[in-house]
Parts: structure tokens; C-alpha cells; sequence
């Protein structure tokens, strides 16, 4: 069997570690390389808590892919550090799965081009989680039969970026859904990557213990509707994250979640 040949970038991180520990049980996935900043020349599957992969953490991500021709790059980076990263992965024609949060729109133009220019894919979603696609899905469906609607978003409290881009990225469906329906009452609106100002309001909450989770609140005269998702364990986002690695190289140009591979 043909493997697809996966380097991890962010290996050592809670995400790229969990990435590194699913993809020893998967047959058709291999890792062949493993990029971060901390825990460099250690193994990496020792470094993500599981067993030895035989892939030592490299620190310069163009030495990693000259030395080990992946396939596909899978990015969870800080944000600080996701445009660099995907902008070289692209450059050298990997095929990127980017799970960093916090890109703006600029951002994903600029992902446009150099997927045209270098004619590779690249996938970028805000959230692996099927159940959070379901989750903003559902909140489509509800917005147009609603006043107004609201998101709480909480995270653990080292996530740097505010408001998720899962939140922002329910607004913008919420806002698409009911393009004629009233801003909320109230002091001010979300800070917005292209959302009309004001339209839907979003909270973020950041604590120790929590993972990711995010409430749609919708509220009609005399009754509300609650949609809430909870993602306990980063193990949540894998089977979207292998799902995008698996198919990726079958795309084309910049894709936007994970939506329209389900
Ligand atoms: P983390 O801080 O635990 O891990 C980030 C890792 O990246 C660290 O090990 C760090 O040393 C490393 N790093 C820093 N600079 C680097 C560089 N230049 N090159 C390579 N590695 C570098 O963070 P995390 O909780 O794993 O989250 C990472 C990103 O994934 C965040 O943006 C977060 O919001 C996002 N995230 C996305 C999803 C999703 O479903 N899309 C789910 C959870 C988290």
C-alpha cells in the first residue's frame, strides 16, 4: 500500500502531539516528520506521550521537507506562527491540513495565491470536530426563525486568539442565514473579521479545565433555543483532522473546512 506521508508541524504541542499519537494507528498514514520549536532531536511519539515513531522533532520546517518529501503538512502552530508555516509548506508543494486558529482574511487570500501559484491544496478549518460542524449547521438552520442570537465560546486559558474562529465563523453563518434580521439590543458588537458590526454577539470565556466548547443562544418572543457542543478531549478533532489528510490531495486550490468532505 501506498502511504500517505504526513509531517507534522507543531509536533510537540497538545494538538500536534495528539495528531502524532493518531496516526500510529492508522495503516494507510505514516509520519515521516515532525517539526517544533521545544523538544528538538527527541522522538516524537515519546515527545506526544505515546510510543517511539522513529522520527526525531526537527526545528527548521524546509530542512524537515527537503529531508523527508511529506505528502501532506498538518499545521497547529501558535497563530503567531501559522501564515509563516503554511506559506512554506505551499512553497515547496506540500499539500497543507491547517488547524491553526486566528487567520484573517487577508490571510486566506494571500493561501489562495500560493495554492494557485504552486498548484497545491491546502485545507484550513477553524474546527475538526464533526459534532461543531453539526453545531454550526444546526445554528444555520435556526437563524432565520429567531430575533437574535448569541455565541459564548469557551476555551482553556492558553488559547491566544479571541473569539474562536469557530464563534466568528457561526456568526458569519448565523449573519448569512437571516441577512434582514435586526442587530441585537445592547452596548456594543463583536470585534469582526468581515462580519457586519454588531450583528451577532460573541463572549469568550477562557479557564483552566475547559478544552473547547461553544453555546448558540437564539431568543424569539417567550422562548430561547440553546445549540451546545463540547469538545472534551482533543481526541474529538482527529477523525476530521485524518479525514482532511486523507483527502486533501484530492482538492484543489484553498478549501474552507471541513464541511464538504462529510
Ligand atoms: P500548543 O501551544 O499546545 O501547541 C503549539 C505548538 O507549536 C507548541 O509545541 C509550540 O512549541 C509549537 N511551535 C511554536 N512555534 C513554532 C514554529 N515556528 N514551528 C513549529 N512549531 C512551533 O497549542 P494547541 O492547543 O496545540 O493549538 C495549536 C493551534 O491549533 C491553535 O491555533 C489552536 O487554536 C488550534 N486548534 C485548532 C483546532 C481545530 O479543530 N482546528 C482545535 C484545537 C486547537
Amino acid at each position: 500500500m501506498n502511504r500517505t506521508r504526513v509531517l507534522v508541524v507543531g509536533c510537540a504541542g497538545q494538538m500536534g502531539g495528539t495528531l502524532v499519537r493518531a496516526l500510529a494507528g492508522e495503516d494507510d498514514l505514516q509520519l515521516v516528520g515532525a517539526v517544533d520549536v521545544v523538544s528538538v532531536g527527541d522522538d516524537a511519539g515519546v515527545v506526544a506521550g505515546g510510543e517511539p515513531a522513529g522520527v526525531a522533532v526537527a526545528d527548521g520546517l524546509a530542512a524537515a521537507v527537503d529531508a523527508t518529501s511529506p505528502d501532506v503538512g498538518a499545521v497547529f502552530t501558535p497563530p503567531s506562527e501559522g501564515m509563516a508555516t503554511v506559506r512554506a509548506l505551499l512553497t515547496h508543494r506540500v499539500a497543507a491540513v491547517v488547524g491553526t486558529t486566528g487567520f484573517t482574511e487577508g490571510d486566506f487570500e494571500e493561501m489562495e495565491a500560493l495554492c494557485r501559484d504552486h498548484g497545491t491544496p491546502a485545507l484550513v478549518a477553524s474546527n475538526f470536530a464533526i459534532g461543531a460542524v453539526l453545531m454550526m449547521g444546526f445554528a444555520a438552520q435556526a437563524a432565520p426563525h429567531f430575533d437574535q442570537a448569541e455565541i459564548i465560546e469557551l476555551h482553556h486559558e492558553r488559547k491566544a486568539d479571541a473569539p474562536s474562529g469557530t464563534a466568528l465563523r457561526t456568526a458569519r453563518a448565523i449573519t448569512e442565514a437571516r441577512p434582514e434580521g435586526p442587530p441585537p439590543a445592547g452596548p456594543e458588537g463583536a470585534p469582526s473579521r468581515g462580519l457586519p458590526q454588531g450583528r451577532v454577539r460573541l463572549h469568550s470565556i477562557r479557564l483552566p479545565g475547559l478544552v473547547a466548547h461553544q453555546e448558540v443562544l437564539f431568543g424569539a418572543t417567550g422562548q430561547t433555543l440553546t445549540i451546545r457542543h463540547d469538545s472534551l478531549t482533543r481526541e474529538s478533532f482527529m477523525p476530521g483532522v485524518l479525514l482532511a489528510i486523507r483527502r486533501i490531495r484530492g482538492l484543489t486550490g484553498l478549501t474552507r473546512e471541513i464541511d464538504s468532505l462529510l
